[in-house]
């Protein structure tokens, strides 16, 4: 008995080690954490910088958000993302990584053809309560659902969505050249779609709270072009 009794005390005293050791590790100042702390941003200027900045280093080849253990440590207990992008599924973009942002940087929404309905307004409005100050809707050359809106699919349920695209597809013109206009169009015909659907978002930037811009990448050069 006394053998049991002695093992039960060595386990409890094994558990309470275990937990304050976990409780001591403290948080290390490294060039993440002072990186995670410069890029709180607090207007719509700052964010579109700061993503102007993430995709120069990624084109250059030198992130510096690639420490993903520490940025979980970082943002365990909170996030406050400064921007809500709305992009493609495709997966040749990639918000966060073309633009260079850590965990806790940004609210990601993605679908084909980068288009805008309920789930994706409500989306938003969480997003523009929460923290964000810039809202990008980013498209992209080459698209798969463009093609398709183009090309006229009929497939279940992508017949619907494509044809969200159609109403921004040039009559007439040659298909094989239109694909990325078509594309560029559509982000504008999106981003109308979501400041005259959204009372809300409407509101924030009626009050100069938030901004909103349009974005085109490029597959083929990995750069984010901001479209006026
Ligand atoms: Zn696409």
């Amino acid at each position: 008995m006394k053998k049991y009794i002695f093992l039960l005390i060595f386990a409890f005293s094994l558990i309470a080690c275990n937990n304050d050791k976990k409780e001591a590790v403290p948080v290390k100042e490294t060039v993440v954490v002072k990186r995670f702390k410069e890029i709180f941003v607090h207007s719509a200027d700052e964010a579109i910088a700061e993503l102007k900045a993430g995709n120069k280093r990624f084109l250059s080849d030198s992130l510096i958000n690639i420490d993903h253990l520490e940025q979980i440590e970082l943002t365990k207990h909170g996030h406050q993302p400064h921007t809500v992008v709305l992009s493609c599924m495709d997966s040749r973009v990639p918000p966060e990584i073309i633009m260079d942002q850590g965990i806790g940087n940004l609210f990601v929404i993605r679908n084909a053809g980068n288009l805008e309905d309920h789930n994706v307004l409500g989306s938003m409005e969480y997003a523009v309560e929460h923290s964000v100050k810039l809202i990008m809707v980013m498209g992209h050359s080459h698209c798969g659902a463009v093609t398709g809106a183009v090309n006229e699919i009929k497939m279940g349920h992508l017949t619907q969505l494509v044809e969200q695209i159609t109403p921004v597809i040039t009559e007439g013109a040659s298909k094989a050249h239109t694909i990325n206009e078509t594309a560029k169009s559509s982000i504008f015909n999106t981003i109308k779609d979501i400041t005259d659907r959204s009372i809300i978002i409407r509101g924030k930037l009626n009050d100069k709270k938030i901004k909103i811009v349009g974005a085109f990448y490029d597959i083929e050069t990995g750069e984010v072009l901001f479209l006026e």
